[in-house]
């Protein structure tokens, strides 16, 4: 007997050539001279880092981004070579590493270069500056502010390669927000280019603003949610810029089925009890997976078509009121398609009130990655 990579009857499947297909789509949609960060941060929205990094470096996508330091350790760690941005903020003491790995950090604070001239660290650093130009989250926000950090930058050690912005409102039908965020991008450049004269690149669109907009981008788009296939919101969706194949599904097996009474309680609480006789069967997946308690009541596949999950959502297991008896090991698909039926990652994201990025980080570790091409 060979050991297997895991045991259980519960897998994600990950479709690596829908992730190439998908950076593919977005590519003949932008201009030549626009490249592609692929964003993979948070293990790739969930379908896996390295394996998702390496596709995306094969389909043409010749640079990758983080939210944190840890995340390009890993690809670094992994064999990656390429330039890695980690977009979100560092700190000070931590920059030997990013230096030593020759992983690329953003900054946006004149305190924070004070701190990190101050560090023992020896090989360059190559830093991105981020601008806050309306998402209220991270960047310098005033001309005053940009001049003081440019003086900060005086340190042999600093390379300064690209500054970027994020939209707040790029996936929205009502694009005056969006507007006005890159006016006030084009009104600090021109400040920047007062103080500045070496070259730098610049990158601003997210999934969504480089797909809509793809004109208004500049050297790089950071390509994140659509990249596994996903829509940006309901907006982007119905406009379908571009298409997009979604790279991941969720599937288990039934490992239990019973016919039970009228009244039977199912679940903790017993707050689902069945009307007449009924067919119930146990799935073993539950919150800890990722099937939030919150999706009692959604529907799942069984034999192509749609049945709900019935009972609280336990921590390892979950119920589905069948139609019909069913053999064990009966396939039960949560995401994806099923002899032509399909629930997508949106209608679970509607179901719960959030978006897709919101159910593909909530699918745990536990539940293994199977790789297809
Ligand atoms: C996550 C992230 C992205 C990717 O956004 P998508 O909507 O998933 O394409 C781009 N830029 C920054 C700064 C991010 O944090």
């Amino acid at each position: 007997m060979t050991e297997k990579t895991f045991y259980r009857d519960s897998w994600a499947n990950i479709h690596l050539n829908h992730i190439a297909f998908n950076i593919q789509q977005l590519k003949q949609r932008l201009s030549p001279d626009t490249n592609i960060y692929a964003v993979v941060k948070a293990n790739a929205y969930g379908h896996g880092d390295i394996e998702v990094a390496k596709t995306a470096l094969e389909a043409g996508a010749p640079r990758l981004a983080v939210a944190i330091l840890d995340e390009a350790i890993r690809l670094r760690d992994a064999g990656i070579t390429v330039p890695i941005l980690v977009m979100g903020w560092i700190r000070p003491e931590d920059v030997w590493i990013a230096a030593e790995r020759d992983i690329t950090v953003t900054f946006f604070q004149k305190q924070w270069l004070e701190q990190v001239k101050k560090m023992d660290f020896s090989k360059p650093l190559t830093l991105h500056m981020k601008w806050d130009t309306g998402m209220g989250r991270i960047g310098i926000r005033e001309e005053a502010e940009l001049i003081e950090v440019l003086h900060n930058l005086n340190d042999d050690r600093f390379k300064l390669e690209g500054i970027f912005t994020h939209f707040a409102t790029a996936d929205e039908a009502e694009i005056a927000y969006y507007k006005e965020q890159q006016t006030r991008f084009n009104q600090l450049f021109a400040c920047f280019q007062a103080h500045w004269t070496k070259p730098v690149i610049l990158h601003t669109g997210n999934s969504a603003a480089s797909m809509r907009f793809p004109e208004e981008m500049k050297h790089f788009v950071r390509f994140g949610i659509s990249m596994y296939g996903l829509y940006p919101s309901k907006v982007a969706k119905a406009e379908e810029p571009i298409k997009l194949k979604p790279a991941m599904s969720l599937h288990s097996r039934l490992i239990h089925v019973k016919k039970v009474p009228a009244q039977t309680a199912i679940s903790y609480g017993a707050t689902y009890k069945t009307d007449k006789e009924e067919w119930i069967g146990t799935v073993p997946l539950g919150y800890a997976d990722g099937i939030i308690r919150k999706l009692q009541g959604m529907d799942v596949l069984v034999n192509g078509q749609r049945m709900p999950i019935v009972g609280r959502v336990c921590m390892d297991q979950f119920m589905v009121k069948l139609d019909q008896s069913y053999p064990i090991g009966t396939l039960v698909t949560i995401i994806g398609s099923q002899s032509g039926n399909a629930i997508e990652m949106d209608e679970i994201a509607d179901y719960l009130d959030t978006i897709s990025y919101e159910v593909a980080c909530t699918i745990s570790a536990r539940v293994p990655r199977l790789y297809r091409e």
